[in-house]
């Protein structure tokens, strides 16, 4: 992390510098009036978006929930490598990385052939995500994710603070001027389910029951029975048979050998249950398939205590015991696979192009079972890749149009996840093949068939490999192979280099914070940066002084040279000192004129990045969206190829000569 470019500012670093020294926001008095974005639910979608809207002081957002404050416990708990990568993106993953319980293992238990009645080890195997990311699939407390969104929120330049105790009822949209991005087209109305911090029943009885507020945009992370997708009339397509779970986070004494592993347990006669270790040590998270339910049938209506779950899980456990000594928290709760025809309030395939102006994130718009651990982090990963679209957008440094590859990559997600789930819920639903001799006609399955899916979908549920596909923000990839780790559409997959100012070892992945800014990665050629007629020198001349060059149009008058689209150079040569570096590679900024010795980097024998993501020697430009996705691999030589990807969609700037001065 980066302080004091524009003077020392002593306190808390986690705090932004612009609100450094301020103290905690206050509490909104209640619901305000108008906001640029409306986000209704404080889950996991809910708060990442209100999360990377808190960078942008300018933006106004105001982020509601029905409930009365901060979850505390329950719900889903595996965090995949990349929500950890985008927690890093929001500076902290450390806390994650700490607390969270990491999966290394999986183990698989089957009926024992000889007692069926019994239950054996299968397979006890190597976490097969391990190395997909610098980060390892963890398991923590979804409210702990909440909270550090939370906080990350307070502390950055919009410093915002959920209103709880809001249901929202009703959403409007003026459409006659739905595409005037200026104008409040949304209006919201909620009513109070509570008093507001520091206020009496009273006298929260006295204030109107409704309220209403107006909104640029509103966006529905309200969870599964979301009333923004119903009032923007979207139908959920899917399997509407849900399936009732009963899910349980307990302090357990049992002689189950692989209790502190995640493990798949598929009993003879008595279903399944999948074991979940969590972090601190000795909680535990048991899932345990119920029953299916009739269309119109709701899990609450079935009488399910949680010593049912205890003893479905007693039985299916058999012959080892489990004594639960306390509950910390429990829960039963039906899931249909289901996904919305469209995640924004365009028509579908939305042949005019027309604007959109409510988005639906996470839960809203795909349900889905548990068994992938995917609920938040799908949900999180739709939000993440909103955020900073609709941040560029409100503040005029893109086209609107770019608010529209929401709902296309997105969605191609949740289809993908939902084509997954099936899968699973399939093979765990079927007869284990121990017990095929009982009832030789049924299909039946081994926790081999499990575990060489599970195996089969690694990044997919590491979110690892999720790849956008064709718009105005992906390149083709006609020059893929020169650098073939770092795939067009998908992530940046993060490696280390070596800053050439002060050697210490840096993963550049983690130089994209969730700021909204695009970073451009130079691995420069084997002629290296200093030699004048190098490709390497020629693109850095390029992007300085170039009238066409992006970083010139698209970053505003007086503004950091970094401020818009943010550059790195990665060297193959060794010897490089930063004071032989053109000053490109070492920009002045901020209003004193302070050089940023940090983007410049070389290879080490230890850190080789060309050879660790297949980069060609002849070196290459690496386009990298805000959120972290692999826009463009271009040639070193490409620089028009390099101005058209940013032409595609952002706005232009005003010229400014100064500017070019500062970068030459
Ligand atoms: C009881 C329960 C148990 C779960 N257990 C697991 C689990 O064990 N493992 C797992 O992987 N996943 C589990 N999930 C699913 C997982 O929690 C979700 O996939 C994930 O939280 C989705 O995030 P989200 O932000 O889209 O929605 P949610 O987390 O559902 O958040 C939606 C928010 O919107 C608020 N809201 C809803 N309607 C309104 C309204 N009209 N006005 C204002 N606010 C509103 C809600 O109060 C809620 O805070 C569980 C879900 C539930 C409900």
């Amino acid at each position: 992390m980066q302080y004091h470019l524009n003077g020392f500012k002593p306190g808390d670093l986690q705090v932004s510098e612009a609100v450094r020294g301020l103290g905690d926001p206050v509490q909104p008095p209640g619901l305000p009036n108008e906001v640029d974005v409306l986000i209704v639910g404080c889950g996991p979608a809910g708060l990442t978006l209100a999360r990377q809207l808190s960078e942008f002081a300018g933006i106004t957002t105001c982020v509601v929930d029905l409930k009365s404050g901060p979850m505390l416990f329950g719900q889903a708990d595996g965090i995949s490598c990349r929500t950890i990568e985008i927690m890093e993106a929001f500076n902290c993953s450390e806390t994650v990385v700490k607390e969270a319980y990491w999966l290394n293992q999986n183990a698989f238990w089957e009926p024992d052939v000889a007692r069926p009645e019994y239950i054996r080890r299968a397979h006890k195997i190597p976490d097969a995500r391990l190395g997909l990311s610098e980060f390892t699939h963890s398991v923590v407390n979804q409210a702990r994710i909440h909270d550090l969104l939370l906080a990350g929120m307070k502390n950055a330049p919009a410093r915002s603070v959920p209103v709880y105790n809001r249901r929202l009822v009703a959403v409007q949209f003026d459409r006659d001027h739905s595409q005037d991005l200026d104008l409040h087209v949304v209006t919201a109305s909620f009513e109070r389910v509570g008093a507001d911090p520091g206020e009496t029943v009273g006298v929260a009885q006295a204030k109107p029951a409704v309220e209403t507020v107006r909104a640029r945009f509103i966006v529905g992370c309200d969870g599964a029975r979301s009333t923004v997708r119903r009032s923007l009339d979207i139908a959920l397509h899917g399997d509407s048979a849900s399936k009732a779970w009963g899910v349980m986070d307990a302090l357990v004494v049992t002689d189950f050998p692989d209790i502190r592993v995640k493990t798949f347990v598929q009993s003879s006669d008595h279903g399944a249950v999948m074991i979940v270790p969590r972090e601190g040590g000795y909680l535990v998270r048991l899932y345990v398939e119920l029953e299916l339910l009739d269309a119109d049938q709701r899990v609450a209506s079935l009488d399910i205590e949680a010593a049912d779950i205890i003893v479905a899980a007693q039985r299916i456990l058999h012959p080892y015991t489990l004594d639960v000594k306390e509950v910390a928290w429990w829960s039963k709760y039906e899931v249909g696979q289901r996904v919305a025809e469209r995640f924004d309030d365009t028509p579908l395939d939305n042949p005019h192009g027309l604007l959109s102006r409510a988005f639906l994130a996470g839960d809203a718009c795909h349900t889905h079972s548990p068994k992938a651990g995917q609920g938040l982090n799908v949900s999180l990963h739709d939000a993440f890749n909103l955020g900073w679209k609709l941040a560029s957008v409100l503040e005029g440094k893109a086209e609107p149009a770019l608010l529209n590859t929401y709902s296309a990559e997105r969605r191609a997600v949740a289809l993908e996840l939902i084509a997954l789930d099936k899968t699973m819920s399939d093979l765990v639903a079927t007869q284990p093949r121990a017990h095929k001799e009982a009832t030789p006609d049924a299909v039946s399955t081994d926790t081999g068939d499990i575990e060489h899916y599970i195996a089969t979908q690694n990044g997919f549920i590491a979110g690892t490999t999720i790849e956008y596909g064709p718009s105005i923000i992906r390149a083709s990839g006609e020059h893929q192979h020169l650098a073939r780790g770092f795939q067009i559409g998908r992530r940046f997959h993060s490696a280390e280099a070596t800053r050439i100012a002060d050697g210490r070892h840096q993963h550049l992945g983690h130089l994209i914070k969730a700021d909204g800014r695009w970073r451009i990665f130079v691995f420069g050629d084997e002629h290296g940066p200093t030699n004048h007629s190098s490709d390497t020198h020629q693109l850095a001349q390029f992007v300085a002084t170039d009238a066409s060059s992006p970083v010139i149009r698209y970053t505003a008058p007086g503004a950091d040279v970094d401020s818009v689209i943010d550059l790195y150079g990665v060297f193959q040569q060794r010897d490089l000192a930063i004071e032989d570096l053109p000053d490109f590679w070492w920009p002045a900024k901020g209003k004193y004129g302070l050089r940023d010795y940090e983007k410049a980097f070389h290879t080490t024998e230890a850190y080789d990045i060309f050879n660790e993501r297949g980069i060609d020697e002849a070196g290459c430009i690496v386009v990298v969206r805000p959120d972290q996705h692999v826009a463009a691999v271009l040639p070193l030589s490409a620089h028009a190829e390099l101005a058209s990807v940013f032409d595609a969609f952002m706005m232009e700037q005003p010229h400014d000569p100064a500017l070019i001065a500062t970068r030459t």
